[in-house]
């Protein structure tokens, strides 16, 4: 991930340890995923008491999770700074906001 935005400068990693939250976003990410999955996958295959059809949708879906998680990291981490970040219309024209809760030399250790 850089470490400031390329076109506009912005810091990425506000202070020490932001991404941690991420993690709740990424959680929400997923079970709307699972949910939609599940969805497709009752109208589509059906699930029924009898056979193990529900225990096939838990396997891929669980294959499809690990397939998306690349994708998924970095999505949760946008959405998470955008909670922060808020988008600036005269980007191009002003400076980038610094938190100043960042200490210089050290961010590089927590990666
Ligand atoms: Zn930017």
């Amino acid at each position: 991930m850089h470490e400031h935005c390329p076109s506009c400068g912005q810091r990425t990693e506000i202070e020490v340890g932001f991404y941690v939250g991420s993690g709740y976003v990424s959680y929400a990410l997923t079970v709307a995923i699972s949910i939609a999955s599940f969805v497709a996958w009752w109208v589509l295959v059906g699930i029924g008491a009898e056979d193990n059809r529900i225990y096939w949708w838990l396997g891929l879906n669980a294959f499809l999770l690990l397939l998306l998680q690349p994708l998924l990291m970095r999505m949760a981490r946008t959405i998470w700074l955008s909670f922060f970040v808020r988008f600036n219309k005269n980007w191009l024209m002003e400076k980038p906001i610094e938190t100043g809760r960042v200490i210089p030399g050290q961010m590089e250790l927590m990666a």
